[in-house]
């Protein structure tokens, strides 16, 4: 059984086929959702329409539930802002009641997904350093908790004793009695310096997890939102991977 672990579209359709093309010929049997349908980019309904039709389990990001009017808009920088709002009125009726619906928090299987933090998920906290992933790790209760977000990949883990450690590299084999606080990064806007399309892979027979990495046509993308009039700072950053 393989998961493809989905996190921060923000609307980025072009990014988001390229990841779907590369769920399939990975044969990911199972896609979960951490949240971040819309936002940001130029292709609100149809992303949320992939999430609607692809996702198995998913949960609300703080972009999703900004563009329905479930979290403040003026908590957000002056661009994320506008594009919310633009986003927000492109959205078709089954869209907005689809991003309405979601929760904060999904269980399935030993597998915990939240959006921002476990410990508070509608504060939409940002787990930054180690200790900000210490703290959540006493906040699920299964081994792995899918995080998204910071559009940052990264992997903790907790070794039986309870010591927390960054995992190196962009792969881990899950251990017995350990647990696991991932960042799966941002299909539609990733931060990490590689403007390449992000997501996770969860080989559950194997007992492995990695992070993906999918090069899609980024001047597309940049194209659709200038043309949206979305701010052109959000379209630069995506050459940039910031
Ligand atoms: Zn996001």
């Amino acid at each position: 059984m393989k998961i493809a672990v989905v996190s921060d579209i923000h609307s980025n359709l072009v990014a988001l086929d390229a990841v779907h093309e590369a769920v399939n010929r990975l044969g990911a049997d199972s896609i979960y959702f951490v949240g971040d349908a819309v936002g940001y980019g130029p292709d609100p309904n149809p992303c949320t329409r992939w999430v609607m039709d692809n996702a198995e389990v998913f949960v609300a990001g703080n972009h999703d539930a900004a563009a329905v009017g479930l979290t403040d808009p003026e908590s957000f920088n002056s661009y994320a802002r506008e594009a919310i709002l633009w986003n927000a009125q492109q959205l078709k009726p089954e869209t907005s009641d689809f991003l309405s619906s979601l929760p904060l928090v999904e269980e399935r299987d030993g597998i915990t997904l939240v959006h921002a933090s476990p410990r508070l998920p509608d504060a939409w906290e940002y787990i930054f350093t180690l200790w900000d992933a210490e703290v959540n790790f006493s906040y699920f209760e299964g081994p792995i908790c899918f995080v998204g977000h910071s559009h940052q990949p990264v992997m903790v883990s907790m070794d039986v004793n309870g010591a927390v450690s960054v995992v190196p590299g962009d792969s881990l084999i899950i251990e017995d009695g350990f647990r696991y606080l991932i960042n799966v990064g941002s299909v539609g806007q990733p931060r990490d310096g590689n403007p390449a399309a992000c997501f996770g892979l969860l080989d559950r027979d194997a007992g492995a997890f990695s992070i993906q990495r999918v090069e899609y046509d980024v001047p597309a993308t940049q194209e659709k939102m200038l043309k949206a009039g979305l701010p052109q700072p959000l379209a630069d950053r995506l050459s940039e991977g910031r």
